[in-house]
């Protein structure tokens, strides 16, 4: 039997065709967008103002689940909340929810695996298994905008305050989950454009930042975009030869390579990137470093985060130190580069991205 029609994964001008395919008239498309990016309905039941006959046949022709929650993980305080997706193909991806005083971030992921290779990443490990479509990324925040509208609706459950906020329950979106998003750039990008688009969820460009390995001729491309999403690079190394080892794709796409394009992408669109730089102990995390760090990024409007890294399974790379930490933002901010130390939320539930799904594999095995 072929599979049904994901309605995630239609940008609206497909889903306006289908429908018209279908004779209905145009206005009809406005009304399915809205069902599924403002009120974010779990079922074509609830798409009240369509006739009956019309969510008959959606509901036989096309799917509105393309997750399956297979598995989650909480932090103690409930802040983090870490969820193991099946997809329809039976395999599997992971997701995070981070919850701020006054904001939800979720974190997603671009691919089932990565084809990179990173030295010290969980996903890396496994490959590149496939890629995930523009439905199955919008999805995972989709889910999240859900569980958050639920939850904002019983705090806001007391007498005569039954209406829920009418932001995005889903304040901010980070592509740093598994895979690498510039790897897929066409479902990646139509999945940014579906979310920022007005007729639906409406989130800010501005609210969603794409954290890349370093893929040269695909950061060009993206600077030529007219929606001003946020660019972090995953640098981890200050020179080609330390960087060759811990991430591969550095051979292909070498670190000048690399800076000349960042330089360009911050030129064509006045946005600062962020660098991310995973500390670990004595690979990359002496002074010398630092400095190696300081001079490569002189210049640039920028901004470094530092993560003591997250250890993985099988792996003998440790974390650095905290006053080696310290010390080596401190070298930073004392040349003059704007760098902060960022501890993982999801660190005690169950480590960085890609592993509740490397556990499960585990499992599965044994
Ligand atoms: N593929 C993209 C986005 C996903 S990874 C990228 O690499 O940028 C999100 C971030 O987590 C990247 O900066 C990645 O380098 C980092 N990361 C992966 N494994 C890690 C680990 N074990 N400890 C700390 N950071 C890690
Ligand atoms: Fe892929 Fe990013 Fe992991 Fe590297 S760090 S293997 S690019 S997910």
């Amino acid at each position: 039997m072929p599979q049904r029609v994901a309605l995630y994964d239609l940008t609206y001008d497909q889903l306006a065709q289908l429908l018209g395919d279908w004779g209905e008239p145009r206005f009809r498309a406005d009304q399915v967008w809205r069902w599924l990016y403002q009120s974010l309905v779990e079922d074509f039941e609830e798409m009240s103002n369509l006739p009956r006959a019309l969510r008959e046949r959606l509901s036989s022709e096309t799917d509105l689940s393309l997750l399956t929650v297979l598995g989650e993980q909480a932090s103690p305080g409930g802040q983090t909340r870490k969820v193991l997706f099946g997809l329809r193909d039976g395999n599997t991806i992971e997701s995070v929810l981070m919850q701020y005083a006054d904001r939800r971030t979720v974190c997603v992921s671009t691919q089932v695996g990565c084809g990179m290779g990173c030295v010290f990443c969980a996903t890396g490990q496994g490959g590149l298994v496939r890629n995930l479509s523009a439905g199955e990324i919008v999805a995972q925040v989709i889910h999240f905008a859900r569980v958050s509208r639920s939850i904002e609706m019983e705090h806001a459950a007391g007498p005569g305050t039954k209406t829920p906020s009418h932001g995005q329950p889903i304040g901010n979106i980070v592509l740093m989950g598994m895979g690498e998003p510039l790897a897929n750039y066409a479902a990646t990008w139509q999945a940014i454009e579906t979310l920022t688009d007005g007729r639906g969820y409406n989130l800010g460009a501005r609210r969603i930042t794409l954290s890349t390995v370093g893929l040269v001729p695909v950061i060009r491309r993206l600077a030529e975009e007219r929606l001003p999403i946020n660019l972090a690079v995953s640098l981890h190394a200050p020179d080609d030869e330390l960087r060759n080892q811990l991430v591969p794709v550095n051979r292909r796409y070498p670190l000048a390579d690399l800076m000349a394009a960042v330089r360009e992408y911050v030129n064509k669109t006045g946005r600062r990137v962020t660098f991310e730089y995973a500390l670990i102990e004595g690979v990359n995390d002496t002074l010398q470093s630092a400095q190696a760090l300081a001079e490569l990024l002189d210049g640039l409007l920028c901004h470094v985060n530092l993560i003591p890294l997250n250890p993985t399974p099988g792996s003998r790379l440790r974390p650095s130190q905290r006053e080696r930490v310290n010390a080596f933002r401190d070298q930073l901010l004392e040349a003059g580069i704007a760098a902060t130390v960022r501890m993982r939320r999801g660190i005690g539930i169950a480590a960085g991205c890609g592993q509740l799904r490397q556990r499960q594999a585990g499992i599965a095995q044994s």
